[in-house]
């Protein structure tokens, strides 16, 4: 099912789900199935799987070190399909323009479409690790906003060398990505709103967010998103803060801002143990106030171990 029929299915009731990360050199489906089944209790509609780029890696080759471009992570089709006939649950992929050419996404739908996933999170991914800024994969594309136009003209039958007359076309519906403190490239927060309601007017049917930990910036943004014309469905995300070094790694990575109040109580811990405590708490503040506002969904990043978000999901739902 569609995610925004599952929120129009819950009139109004707050909604619990949570992002899955293919583990680095996984072994088996099993370690995903044991990091899921203890959240299963909170009845989740659907379960996002993100998307690694191929990454290089270094081999030594007699001595010289040479580099080969990989992929280190199990595949995210491969996974989702795994869980949602496991749990009959929806899942949706995190498709990416960067590490693709439109032809390998275009596979990549076709599969989707035949597994019986109806969503696809569209991104566009970020920069590789040895890239200053973004560059687009030859053959491939530039921004969500073109990979958004792929897979809706897929929904009309219009795939990329011939328009197929079948009563069997995808009709998938799209997410995307919003910023509550801006992406990064955008010089500001109005011009990455415009192009985030550029993705919504090209067909995207919800947003999920960045994750943020002062939930004034995610109501700020709702009401600048709604001023400019953007009515769709806009999920939080949050990320229970887990071990010290978040508190340097979270911005670096993802350009948002830690409140006073949090950095004080991480740095007052005396161990990891105590920060993912801290971490728990904060994330439960931070969802009851957000379920309070009657946000749609509460949407957890999982990050591999999901105690963290158990303890959560029971305090709040
Ligand atoms: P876009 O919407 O394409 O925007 C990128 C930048 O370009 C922005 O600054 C925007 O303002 C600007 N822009 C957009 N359109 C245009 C245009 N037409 N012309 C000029 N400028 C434009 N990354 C992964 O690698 N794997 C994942 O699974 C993954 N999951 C994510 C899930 C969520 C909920 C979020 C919030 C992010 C996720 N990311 C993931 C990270 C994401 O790929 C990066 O943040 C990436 O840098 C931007 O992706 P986007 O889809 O927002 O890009």
């Amino acid at each position: 099912m569609k995610v925004t029929d599952h929120i129009k299915n819950a009139k109004g009731e707050t909604l619990f789900s949570f992002e899955i990360i293919p583990p680095v050199k996984g072994k088996s489906i099993q370690e995903l199935y044991d990091n899921i089944e203890p959240l299963m209790e909170f009845n989740p509609p659907f379960i996002d799987v993100t998307t690694s780029r191929e990454e290089y890696v270094y081999i030594d080759r007699g001595g010289l070190l040479d580099k080969k471009l990989t992929r280190m992570r199990p595949g995210t089709v491969g996974i989702c399909a795994s869980i949602k006939h496991k749990y009959d649950v929806d899942t949706i992929p995190h498709v990416l323009c960067g590490g693709f050419t439109k032809e390998e996404t275009e596979y990549l739908l076709v599969d989707c479409h035949y597994l019986g996933i109806d969503n696809i999170m569209a991104l566009r991914g970020d920069a590789m690790r040895e890239e200053q800024y973004f560059e687009p994969t030859k053959g491939g594309h530039a921004y969500a906003s073109d990979l958004i136009c792929q897979i809706r003209n897929l929904n009309n039958g219009q795939y990329l060398h011939e328009v197929i007359e079948t009563d069997n076309c995808s009709d998938f519906c799209i997410g995307v990505a919003g910023y509550p403190e801006k992406h990064m490239e955008a010089p500001s927060l109005k011009t990455d709103l415009k192009w985030l309601k550029h993705k919504i007017d090209l067909g995207a049917d919800y947003v999920v967010t960045q994750m943020f930990f002062d939930n004034q910036k995610y109501f700020a943004f709702v009401e600048a998103a709604r001023e400019m014309g953007i009515n769709v469905p806009i999920i939080p995300g949050i990320k229970p803060i887990a071990v010290k070094r978040h508190m340097q790694l979270l911005p670096q990575v993802f350009r948002t801002d830690l409140p006073e109040a949090l950095i004080e109580a991480v740095e007052a811990c005396k161990d990891n143990k105590e920060v993912r405590q801290v971490g728990i708490e904060w994330a439960i503040a931070q969802s009851k106030e957000l379920k309070e506002a009657g946000v749609p969904v509460l949407h957890y990043y999982s990050m591999g171990k999901s105690d963290n978000i158990k303890k959560i999901a029971k305090a709040v739902f």
